[in-house]
């Protein structure tokens, strides 16, 4: 028999990100983790707490917002303040760059209020600088017992160790091309900056990896190999990934390839919002990647055909989308009170071409009159024909039938 090709996750040690009394494990037997990241002056911490809570409450796992400047260290701890007080239950991860060292040295309570601190080794200082200021960075760390993730970027790769390889590189009696010598590089910074937080006392299960590219093969290519030489939990994603369907398409690209192969503990898509468009928009598309791969449920899903010349009228379109706008919006509310929820299957069909075919497929489903059939929809429950739906009211009346099937 042919068999489905399961991803089979990459072995890897895990973390434990810890806010108050808890906790959300990434890596080794945890599911593939959703993160975002805010885009708010850190410094203005209601609206970072407010765009924190609108990230977790669309399902981001753990939030990472930006810490540049002592206001926004100061600022820390009342973010963490007002999400623990509106009941957000998620982790603050600190994103630092060029003066991480001094903000996590100058600001303890910063240090202490966030859960793991984001360390960029392409600017952490340059020379004796690097190893002094990276290690400032690792006692604080250690100190306050959180993780880190060392997030190397090619847009930021260590310059100096770059041109180091270049300079290696030309010495081969057949030099590489630029771009092999840029992915050792990448690969190169992660790892011998792990190994120098791990000689400074950090455990290895407490730092993560992410060696972050914009092009989907490279991506692909880059972590491939990371992922075969190390076991730290890594982070992936497609930096700087772009807007709208270019950025959603070149992520999911990107990632399901590298999912497939069991590679990546914890994701973000980098998308650039459309002016308007939420930034949540980010972690829906992370999580309808790690649902598309069937690695784990978080909505129930809706099946539905493209409509085509047979489809009558314009009611197969909008009860499509009332139906998914319908399921999302219930999800906070039903995930608690009819566990296994997001399990559900809603199909919603053209016509009898294969609408009552794939209608059986799911646990509810309708198939709309198409051109030169009987103006009846017929509805499907748990694979049998139990009603059949007319009129102008399809589409409410089958939304109650929706309902009524959960709540049962
Ligand atoms: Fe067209 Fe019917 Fe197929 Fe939908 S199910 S695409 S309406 S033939």
């Amino acid at each position: 028999p042919i068999a489905l090709a399961l991803p089979k996750k990459r072995a890897s040690l895990q973390s434990n990100v810890v806010w108050g009394s808890r906790t959300v494990t990434v890596g080794g037997g945890a599911p593939v983790r959703i993160q975002s990241m805010t885009n708010t002056d850190t410094a203005d911490a209601i609206g970072t707490a407010i765009q924190v809570k609108e990230l977790a409450l669309a399902g981001s796992e753990l939030v990472r917002i930006t810490v540049n400047t002592p206001e926004a260290a100061q600022a820390v701890p009342y973010v963490r303040e007002q999400l623990d007080r509106m009941g957000i239950d998620v982790p603050l991860i600190g994103d630092f760059h060029f003066n991480g060292h001094r903000l996590l040295t100058d600001f303890p309570e910063c240090a202490q209020a966030l859960s793991k601190y984001r360390i960029n080794p392409g600017n952490v200082g340059k020379g004796d600088k690097r190893d002094r200021q990276f290690g400032q960075m690792i006692e604080a760390a250690v100190r306050w017992n959180k993780p880190i993730r060392i997030g190397v970027n090619w847009g930021s790769l260590d310059q100096e160790l770059l041109a180091s390889m270049m300079d290696e590189n030309s010495k081969r009696t057949v030099p590489w091309d630029a771009k092999p010598v840029m992915y050792e590089a990448l690969i190169t910074s992660a790892l011998e900056s792990a190994a120098r937080a791990q000689e400074m006392g950090l455990p290895a299960h407490q730092i993560m990896l992410s060696c972050k590219v914009s092009g989907v093969q490279d991506l692909i290519a880059v972590y491939r190999e990371l992922g075969r030489r190390c076991d730290y939990p890594l982070h992936l994603g497609l930096t700087e990934a772009g807007m709208g369907t270019k950025g959603t398409v070149a992520s999911a690209a990107a990632l399901a390839v590298l999912l497939q192969d069991g590679i990546g503990d914890t994701i973000r898509v980098s998308l650039t919002p459309a002016p308007g468009e939420a930034r949540t928009q980010e972690v829906v598309i992370a999580s309808e990647i790690i649902q598309a791969l069937g690695l784990r449920t978080f909505v129930p899903s809706v099946t539905a055909c493209p409509g085509c010349g047979r489809t009558t009228s314009t009611t197969f379109q909008e009860l499509t989308k009332q139906i998914d706008d319908f399921l999302r919006a219930q999800m906070p509310v039903w995930r608690a009170s009819y566990p296994g929820v997001e399990n559900l299957k809603v199909a919603v069909m053209g016509c009898i071409v294969n609408g009552p075919g794939e209608s059986k497929h799911a646990d509810i489903g309708i198939s709309l009159p198409g051109t030169g059939e009987a103006p009846a929809a017929p509805v499907f429950i748990d694979g049998e024909k139990r009603m059949t739906l007319r009129g102008d009211s399809i589409a409410t009346d089958f939304q109650a039938v929706v309902e009524n099937y959960i709540q049962q």
